[in-house]
């Protein structure tokens, strides 16, 4: 059984994360996407709600499953008896973070190593943060989130604004 974890904050997911699931999820038996439980960072949607939003865009795949957890994660990794985490590298300024992290977490546990899988080219200056900044001025975020997580965004950003 060949495991791996795709860990991250997914806040939101968007089409690059998706992207990225896809083509992992068919390289392993069984693909445990981590959604990560920061209380330093203030996310948009809370933790339940991205599980939630990630088990909704990829409840056609059937290898994928779906698990909130916080700490590190090699720790996760090992948890879920998984041999590998799956990274998504963007542009070059990526790297050296992500390759930053990989040796770290090689010298934390170095049965479990990092594999990076590069971003299809439409979704390389895609990520969450960008989203949100779009949707906070009311542009169109379809071509950058799945359709049932567009409204999702708005809704949620609605409610904020309300709340303040
Ligand atoms: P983190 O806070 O851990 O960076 P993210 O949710 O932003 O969490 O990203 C999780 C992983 O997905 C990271 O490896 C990141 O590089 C990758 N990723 C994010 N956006 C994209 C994208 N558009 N294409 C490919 N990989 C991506």
């Amino acid at each position: 059984m060949r495991r791996a974890v795709y860990p991250g904050s997914f806040d939101p997911v968007t089409l690059g994360h998706l992207d990225i699931i896809r083509r992992s999820s068919d390289l392993v038996d069984e693909l445990i996407v981590g959604v990560l439980n920061n209380s330093a960072k203030t996310p948009l949607f809370s933790v339940e709600e991205r599980v939630k939003l990630l088990m909704d865009v990829t409840k056609d795949i059937s290898n994928v499953r779906i698990q909130a957890f916080s700490g590190l994660s090699v720790n996760f990794a090992k948890e879920m008896g998984a041999e590998f985490i799956v990274r998504g590298l963007r542009a070059i300024t990526d790297f050296e973070y992500e390759l930053q992290m990989a040796q770290t977490n090689r010298i934390m546990n170095p049965e479990i190593d990092t594999v990076f899988l590069t971003t299809s080219l439409e979704y390389a200056y895609l990520s969450s943060t960008t989203v949100k900044e779009v949707a906070s001025y009311g542009g169109d975020i379809s071509k950058f989130v799945p359709a049932t997580v567009v409204d999702q965004v708005f809704h949620k950003m609605a409610e904020k604004k309300n709340k303040k």
